[in-house]
């Protein structure tokens, strides 16, 4: 049995909201102990923790490891050979910021169901990953300029989410409504309809996978929620009705507050076109409002940034953190809350992971301060561990 103590550590408690000084005893990449682990097992390997912060390992739900965050519009996509250094490259960037798990929501030629099942099977190193290959949208719609595949009226949205079932999705990513980095498309605009949106959730459901879809505008979020989507991405023009329709079927939110933050205050090496600005600052208001509305209704919140969205690459994940406490008014605990366990929820796997836990598995990020008194600390990730190794060092 391979046995690691990670020694004189904080232990940050995101279930019982709390810190407390112990260490961590792994055994075959599984949390053994923690607290007081007693005598440490003859051959034990110690890893010293000098007193840091030893916290869940982060999720992120929404990103696009196959976009650059650095490049303009112009320049995304490109070969798969380029491609797929791009996604190895934005994995490595993940561990770095600490998130050991994600859920990438729209790509190119099937990169992340690859990247996905060589994690799995431990032959390429990053976070664990759901994936949902390319997006759905309409003719035209959002992102049909980036990896969208595009169909119309209930049966070629049938068509195409078998597509994407019989590559591989985990999830099936629709585009509801407009979006910021389409240029000719509005996000208020409403594009996939009703009709349309049921048909996909049928498909995927009937498979057993969930449906995510990309929703800004009121209209779009509220067809989406009608449909039965599982979770909406972005939402900038939530309503109370269809805030009180999520909280009642149990609909995920995930706000992705960094995506817009990025744009208007990131250090892009690259000028972004007038239409991202002009539509940034069109809804990021809305968005913060939208997100503090749902949050004090009730709505089940999951963590995640958009990261590949222009000054948002993954290794700033963990800024959603401190935009959803500085921006969003929650308590630090609340945002670790909803980047580790609630995140877990959403992707099903909160029985093994999203908590120090004894019996889950050792994935674990670390900060230097306490992150429920000082949640900035979670943006200077000391250490990365993955089922009880370390994956990234400062
Ligand atoms: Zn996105």
């Amino acid at each position: 049995m391979k046995q690691v103590c990670f020694k004189n550590a904080n232990i940050v408690d995101v279930l019982e909201g709390r810190c407390f000084a112990g260490d961590a005893l792994v055994e075959d990449g599984r949390i053994a102990a923690v607290g007081e682990v007693g005598p440490l097992p003859e051959g034990c390997r110690v890893v010293e923790m000098g007193g840091q912060y030893l916290a869940p390992g982060a999720f992120n739900c929404h990103t696009h490891i196959t976009i650059s965050s650095d490049a303009d519009m112009g320049l995304i996509g490109g070969s798969d050979a380029r491609l797929t250094l791009l996604a190895i490259q934005s994995l490595q960037g993940f561990l770095k910021a600490g998130v050991t798990f994600i859920r990438d929501v729209g790509g190119y030629s099937g990169i992340d169901i690859l990247l996905r099942d060589e994690i799995r099977a431990g032959r390429v190193q990053g976070p664990d990953m759901l994936a949902c290959g390319r997006c759905i949208c309409i003719t035209g719609g959002h992102s049909w300029t980036l990896c969208g595949l595009q169909a119309d009226g209930a049966e070629e949205m049938r068509k195409a989410t078998r597509d994407q079932l019989r590559a591989g999705a985990d999830w099936i990513k629709v585009i509801a409504t407009g979006g910021i980095m389409t240029k000719g498309v509005e996000p208020g605009a409403q594009q996939m309809d009703l009709e349309e949106m049921e048909a996909v959730v049928r498909e995927a459901h009937k498979c057993g996978a969930k449906v995510c879809s990309h929703a800004q505008g009121a209209s779009g979020i509220r067809d989406s929620v009608r449909a039965g989507i599982d979770s909406i991405e972005h939402g900038c023009y939530l309503d109370g009705e269809t805030i009180s329709r999520m909280v009642e079927q149990g609909t995920w939110f995930c706000p992705t507050l960094a995506a817009s933050h990025f744009i208007l205050y990131g250090d892009s090496p690259v000028k972004q076109p007038d239409y991202v600005i002009r539509k940034t600052k069109a809804v990021i208001d809305s968005h913060i409002r939208s997100f503090k509305d749902a949050y004090a209704a009730g709505v089940k919140i999951c963590m995640g940034t958009d990261a590949g969205t222009p000054s948002n690459p993954p290794e700033n994940s963990c800024s959603e953190y401190v935009l959803m406490v500085e921006k969003g008014g929650l308590t630090p605990l609340e945002a670790l809350r909803i980047g580790t366990i609630e995140s877990a929820k959403l992707c099903g796997v909160e029985e093994s992971l999203g908590s120090i836990t004894p019996g889950k598995r050792a994935c674990f990020a670390v900060y230097r301060d306490d992150p429920l008194q000082t949640i900035a600390t979670v943006t200077d990730n000391r250490m990365t561990i993955k089922d009880g190794e370390i994956v990234y060092r400062a």
